[in-house]
């Protein structure tokens, strides 16, 4: 079986793994490079419990699980233990460890090495490609401008004016994949911009997430996280913001001025992060949906078409999980390990697609 997946996020990368390891012929179409988006330029951090109590628990639980068995699948994807506390700027609270400025005040430890991790976004998305690849997989770059029908059948993809034929297409290209409301009867995705720098802190930073309310030097209050990582960087993220998406990926910039007041946060932070070389700041959407939960599933009323897309802030976490089940979906018709039910994509109306504007 021969599968067509649009987009080469965590999301579709998670699928072709999956699919790989299970025989299928996997083709991921990718417009600009592989973790590219979001996925190459997110927190990377993994939960076990923080999505308890809604209908992700499922989902996270079994990639949190997942995850730790794909460290040695993709030994350069970052993967670590964690400890997570929370803090605010200004007094009281427990003091800060001695890599983070005095004013702030830690607050309560979030979570622990069995309960939190990490993982380099881009590192472990495009190693899980590369393991993809051993197990047949590959790569198209090139921009998937439609799908081919053939009555109630989705048959293949159009890839830069070119035919790619399918036995089944999925569509997983996170924010863009509103894109495909034209060619299917999909639901609404929205892209929501979040910004972050990354630091070279080297040993100076242990490791230890911190989620954090920090006081901006021009009034308001930012809800910074950051992220030590075991390469010896440092990523801090904030300011999100509802500028648009623009249609192509690779045109995602930081909007004007957001840099300079996160690398302000990050100095209130850490002397640590104030003194340390910048090597990345950067823009990216997550992928959002109209009830906040993912569509995760085949899409109604047509053969050979299916969605994976909308993980929104947890697209990192629920990955490995996602492209199981999808795997699962796609070849036995269901997914045994996880209960697709809460995320299937006819539970919301389709997107009216005569509402695009893309100038
Ligand atoms: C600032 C920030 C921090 C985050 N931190 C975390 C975190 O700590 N933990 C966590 O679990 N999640 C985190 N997330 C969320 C996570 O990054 C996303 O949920 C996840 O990356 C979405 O993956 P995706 O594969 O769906 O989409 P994307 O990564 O956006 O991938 C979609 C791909 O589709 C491609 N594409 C677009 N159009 C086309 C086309 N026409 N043809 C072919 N390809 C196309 C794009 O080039 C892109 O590579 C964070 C998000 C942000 C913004």
């Amino acid at each position: 079986m021969r599968v067509l997946i649009c987009g080469g996020g965590v999301i579709g990368v998670a699928i072709a793994y999956h699919l790989s390891l299970r025989g299928a012929e996997a083709v991921v179409i990718e417009r600009t490079g592989i973790a590219n988006a979001a996925s190459g330029k997110s927190g990377g951090f993994l939960a076990l419990d923080w999505c308890d109590g809604s209908r992700l628990s499922e989902l996270a639980r079994r990639s949190f699980a997942l995850h730790a068995e794909l460290a040695a699948v993709v030994p350069d994807g970052g993967y670590r233990r964690l400890t997570t506390f929370g803090g605010f700027s200004g007094s009281g609270g427990r003091k800060a460890g001695s890599w983070i400025s005095e004013r702030i005040a830690i607050e309560r430890k979030l979570g622990s090495t069995e309960t939190t991790a990490q993982i380099d976004p881009a590192g472990f998305t495009r190693g899980l490609m590369r393991a993809a690849e051993a197990h047949g997989a590959s790569l198209r770059q090139g921009a998937v401008t439609g799908l081919i029908r053939d009555g109630g059948r989705v048959t293949g993809a159009i890839v830069d004016g070119e035919r790619l034929d399918g036995d089944a297409v999925v569509i997983a290209m996170g924010p863009w994949s509103i894109l495909a409301a034209a060619w299917l009867p999909l639901p609404a995705v929205y892209g929501l911009k979040g910004h972050s720098v990354v630091y070279r802190t080297g040993d100076a930073v242990p490791p230890e997430a911190l989620f954090l309310e920090v006081g901006e030097p021009g009034g308001g209050v930012a809800s910074p996280e950051v992220f030590p990582r075991p390469d010896g960087t440092t990523y801090v993220c904030a300011i999100s913001s509802d500028s648009p998406l623009p249609v192509d990926p690779a045109e995602v910039a930081p909007d004007p001025g957001a840099i300079d007041r996160l690398t302000a946060i990050a100095a209130r932070i850490s002397p640590v992060l104030s003194g340390a070389p910048l090597i990345a700041a950067q823009a990216c959407f997550r992928p959002v949906t109209e009830d906040g939960l993912p569509l995760i599933g085949a899409v109604p009323g047509l053969r050979g078409a299916f969605v994976a897309t909308g993980h929104s802030v947890w697209g990192m976490l629920n990955a490995p999980a996602t492209g199981e089940a999808m795997a699962g979906l796609i070849l036995d018709g269901d997914s045994r390990e996880v209960d697709l039910a809460p995320f299937d994509p006819g539970r919301l109306r389709p997107f009216d697609a005569a509402r695009f504007r893309t100038e």
